[in-house]
């Protein structure tokens, strides 16, 4: 297998690396930008510098101000920006104009996608409720049509970056006779619409962003659907497969290994001499995370050749996003392991090892496997659509 670069893509990489090294500030250990749970003020400056270098939708066709790239130069610049915990383009970008640009409406194609491409407006998105993540479809959000607007009441839970956004794209429930997966209907709305709004819900590492959102008579103009009534599910999961590809949650693993490798490596700050790797079972956990790191990477440069030659991966996402988001959970574990008590304290904290980033990734790691779907979900699409067991 020969996976070398063209020169372009090399020069390309160079490229994003010293505009990322330029441009991007990151906010603090533990603050993953590209991940799910965004980077707040930080990642909307730095999205801003992204849309004015015609990057922050660079795989969009140009009729829709985009640059029209291949995948590959896509996941170049998705590599490096994870590997420097930077953001990419954000839900508009990534996940809210590549579904408009397949469902929506002329009209809204020509209010929104503009406004994604300069990365003027932050969107947030209203799919899990208390009682529905997994079984998404349960939902029970309730839009109810009155003249040419619909009227939304219900809540969501786990809307991040809620607190900065100015769109929201939501699921709700039109037609509660339905099976469940057939009266559903997918709107987007400001989120300054009176009757929205926000309780925020702080993590285990002290991160906000998070948020239960509640919707109270909230009016919505009928125009803002996407797709058509009581078909919303569909167009969702065009969404949620633009989630789920990347190889970003992989590429996020690679910046804190490198450095805990090093650390490793090192004698130890008593000047003892002795190297932080003394024992076989790290050196063995070492050379795991860096295996599974290789593994998680073609995996994802499959979803990526996929797409490339215009198939849609399906399992394959669903393996890359797997494998990525355990590869997270491992490394933080491993390394927290390594480090010893150390490794237990935040940044700011006197003795934190390697400044506490593996304390803070220990902890916000936590969710990868929850996010966009969990590893059980995932595992159940391996099974039934790659492998065609029966369902569980
Ligand atoms: C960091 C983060 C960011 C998020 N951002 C957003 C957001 O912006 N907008 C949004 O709408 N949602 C968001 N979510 C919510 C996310 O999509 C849900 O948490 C996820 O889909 C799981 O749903 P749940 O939390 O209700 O867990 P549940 O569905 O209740 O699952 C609980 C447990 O049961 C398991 N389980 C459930 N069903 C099955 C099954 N059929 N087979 C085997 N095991 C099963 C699950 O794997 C899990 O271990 C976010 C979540 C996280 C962690």
């Amino acid at each position: 297998m020969d996976f070398t670069w063209t020169p372009e893509q090399s020069a390309f990489r160079d490229e994003v690396r010293s505009f990322i090294d330029r441009e991007w500030v990151q906010p603090g250990h533990g603050a993953i930008g590209g991940g799910e749970e965004g980077g707040g003020a930080a990642s909307v400056r730095y999205q801003r510098a992204l849309a004015q270098h015609g990057w922050l939708t660079m795989a969009w066709p140009k009729e829709y101000g985009g640059r029209g790239v291949t995948y590959w130069e896509q996941l170049i610049f998705a590599e490096e920006s994870a590997f420097a915990s930077a953001p990419t383009g954000g839900q508009g970008a990534d996940r809210v104009g590549p579904t408009l640009m397949i469902h929506g409406t002329d009209e809204q194609k020509r209010e929104h996608l503009p406004k994604i491409a300069a990365g003027e407006v932050v969107w947030c998105q209203g799919f899990s409720e208390p009682g529905s993540g997994s079984d998404l479809a349960s939902l029970q959000t309730r839009a109810a049509r009155d003249g040419d607007d619909f009227v939304i009441n219900g809540q969501k839970i786990w809307t991040s970056g809620a607190d900065h956004a100015q769109w929201i794209h939501v699921l709700t429930r039109t037609d509660p006779e339905a099976p469940k997966h057939r009266g559903v209907t997918y709107f987007m709305l400001r989120m300054d619409t009176p009757g929205i709004s926000l309780r925020p819900i702080v993590q285990m590492h002290d991160q906000a962003g998070f948020n239960e959102t509640f919707f109270e008579d909230v009016r919505v103009p009928a125009k803002n659907m996407i797709g058509d009534e009581n078909r919303g599910w569909y167009v969702a999961a065009t969404a949620l497969d633009f989630e789920r590809s990347g190889i970003n949650r992989m590429a996020e693993a690679v910046a804190p290994f490198r450095r805990l490798l090093a650390h490793a490596t090192r004698p130890d700050s008593a000047g003892q001499g002795r190297r932080i790797v003394d024992t076989s079972m790290h050196r063995l956990a070492l050379v795991d995370t860096h295996i599974e790191m290789e593994v998680a990477r073609l995996l994802g440069y499959r979803v990526t050749w996929m797409q490339d030659r215009h198939l849609v991966p399906n399992m394959e996402s669903s393996m890359s996003k797997m494998a990525g988001s355990e590869l997270q959970q491992r490394n933080a574990r491993r390394g927290i392991n390594m480090l010893g008590l150390a490794g237990a304290l935040r940044p700011g904290q006197p003795r934190a090892a390697l400044g506490g980033e593996y304390c803070m990734l220990y902890l916000s790691t936590v969710s990868r496997t929850i996010a966009a779907g969990t590893s059980e979900i995932q595992r159940n699409i391996i099974a039934t659509r790659g492998l065609g067991l029966p369902r569980g």
